[in-house]
């Protein structure tokens, strides 16, 4: 998604542009990697020096429930990271140094095919998977 795409879909759902707001989805757009709200804080930060810590996580759970956002890392919310919603993929996920990395392919999509076929509604779906990167193998 692009900065424009995000402020005309959090205006649609009636919410305001503050300047913080912008700022952190700029954080977000400029990050290379998904970054945790400790990260998008510390870029915030350089121009809005007061915003805490709570403002990062309200504005990035307000942007992952309309759909702006997606949440990575759901089995610890402390270390989660948020990535600008592209198209649907998974994670993996680094257990030592918390590196998430985009997966190409979904594999369950066949599975939910299956789903379908027996009745079920299916709304969508979050899958991770959980090890350790090659740099934090070496180290284990
Ligand atoms: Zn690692
Ligand atoms: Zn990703
Ligand atoms: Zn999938």
């Amino acid at each position: 998604m692009k900065q424009s795409e995000i402020i005309q879909q959090i205006k649609g759902k009636g919410f305001k542009i503050t300047p913080q707001r912008r700022a952190i989805i700029d954080a977000m757009l400029l990050a290379e990697r998904p970054p945790t709200a400790k990260e998008v804080l510390d870029t915030v930060r350089l121009n809005f020096p007061d915003v805490g810590l709570d403002t990062v996580y309200r504005n990035l759970n307000l942007l992952s429930e309309i759909g702006c956002v997606i949440q990575i890392n759901l089995k610890n919310s402390e270390t989660s990271r948020f990535e600008i919603l592209k198209r649907h993929h998974h994670h993996l996920i680094c257990l030592g140094c918390g590196e998430a990395t985009c997966l190409e392919k979904c594999m369950l999509e066949k599975h939910m095919d299956a789903l379908k076929d027996q009745g079920y509604k299916i709304v969508g779906h979050a899958f991770e998977i959980y090890g350790y990167c090659p740099q934090c193998s070496i180290s284990l």
